[in-house]
């Protein structure tokens, strides 16, 4: 007869492996099934020779406490390092220019004092922080700050579902990264005894036996388990669940997803002049933001990563379009990568969504997470995996 594991998961992405973690703790047996060729999901760290490249989520702090705990227990707190403080810019007009530049410092000053009488709660991003820094300073700038946060449009965005209060690690770095990207996060979890992991094996189906779940992979296994978690995009979530708990299919269907699409090029240090970076904000451009790999200095190499609004340039106008914000020719671009990732698109009455969602979850040997419940950040995701291994009975 097949193996059949303690709990299988759907997805290889931090809510996936942080789950993985947690149940290997317990000494539960895990298999992890990973459609794309390699682990990870949004975080993608690409690698030109020794060089890296984060094409997803790159910066990690010390408010994201659950998942600093992990990083303790991989025995990764050496790998640790000080992403370096470098500006952000904004591009506008063909131009790279400073940030302050581009708002109304009195506006702002006389629109600050809000943020101590103002509720976040049932505010959208618009409404609030149009509130904050003052309605004309929002439609020319800080849209655009927000938008590069998630790589998308975000004036609908519950406005609470941004930034969050976290207590501070006042014993880690307060931005950091690893030695070797943010991908070592997941290469560790994966070595952890008790975890496996198959790449390639996109699950087409699940269907729900007497005691136990029947994954069908990609690959053309059939996978069996007592549980089973959804950590998969929240598209993937919703069609994969609607043979089995149609009802939840119909709850996560309500959170839409948008897809990022991501340009990475490294250049010669010699043969880019702009000045160093952390980022670059996009203002009523084709991009939302370009993350720099400025924080983490090269003494060759420098990269640089275009987060495109999708579907607006083609890849050839991308690349020409690169060349005009960095000021360089095409054949200075040494190495060039492309990514996309599918993340979810908020909306007010998303606490409800998850409620409901996780009333109908009561009892269900299901678990379900990812960038989808309370937030998109990697604390986020990690600390959903945490509460819904909490739902576990050994
Ligand atoms: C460009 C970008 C930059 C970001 N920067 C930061 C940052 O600096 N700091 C921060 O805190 N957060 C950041 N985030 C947010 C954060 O990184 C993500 O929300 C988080 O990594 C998502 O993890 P996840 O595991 O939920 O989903 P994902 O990472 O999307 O993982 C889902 C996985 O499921 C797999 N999958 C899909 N379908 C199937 C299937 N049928 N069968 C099996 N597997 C499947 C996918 O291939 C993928 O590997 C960023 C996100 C993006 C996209």
């Amino acid at each position: 007869m097949d193996k059949k594991y303690d709990i299988v998961i759907v997805g290889s992405g931090i809510s996936g492996m942080s789950l993985a973690y947690y149940c290997a703790m317990e000494k539960l047996n895990v298999l992890v099934l990973e459609k794309s060729d390699s682990m990870g999901g949004s975080f993608t760290t690409v690698n030109s020779d020794d060089y890296w490249l984060e094409m997803g989520a790159h910066t990690m702090y010390n408010s994201y406490g659950n998942f600093i705990e992990i990083i303790e227990g991989c025995g990764l707190k050496e790998e640790i390092i000080q992403r370096k403080k470098v500006p952000y810019k904004a591009f506008k007009n063909g131009k790279i220019r400073s940030v302050i530049s581009q708002f109304s410092i009195p506006e702002l000053l006389v629109s600050i004092p809000s943020l101590f009488s103002i509720k976040k709660d049932d505010q959208t991003v618009e409404s609030y922080y149009s509130r904050i820094v003052g309605k004309k300073n929002y439609k020319k700038f800080f849209q655009y700050m927000f938008n590069a946060v998630p790589s998308q449009a975000t004036n609908d965005f519950p406005a609470d579902i941004l930034f969050k209060k976290r207590n501070r690690r006042k014993d880690i770095l307060k931005s950091f990264t690893f030695k070797q990207g943010i991908i070592s996060i997941i290469h560790a979890i994966s070595r952890i005894p008790g975890i496996d992991v198959v790449t390639g094996a996109g699950v087409l189906s699940i269907s729900v036996g007497k005691d136990s779940y029947q994954i069908k992979a990609e690959n053309k296994e059939i996978y069996n388990s007592e549980y089973l978690a959804l950590a998969a995009p929240v598209n993937v979530a919703a069609e994969l669940t609607r043979s089995f708990v149609p009802e939840i299919s119909e709850e996560i269907k309500k959170i839409e997803s948008v897809l990022t699409d991501s340009v990475g090029v490294c250049i010669e240090k010699k043969d880019v002049n702009i000045k160093e970076v952390a980022g670059i904000i996009g203002i009523n451009e084709n991009f939302y933001s370009v993350v720099s790999r400025d924080v983490v200095e090269d003494e060759n190499i420098r990269g640089f990563v275009f987060h495109f609004e999708p579907g607006k340039l083609d890849n050839p106008s991308k690349i020409e379009f690169i060349c005009k914000v960095l000021n360089i020719s095409k054949d200075k671009i040494k190495d060039t990568f492309y990514v996309q990732n599918t993340v979810p698109s908020f909306k007010l009455g998303q606490k409800s969504i998850v409620e409901e969602i996780d009333t109908l979850l009561k009892g269900n040997k299901l678990l379900l997470t990812g960038n989808y419940f309370s937030g998109m950040a990697i604390e986020d995701c990690v600390s959903r995996s945490k509460n819904e291994f909490s739902r576990i009975k050994y």
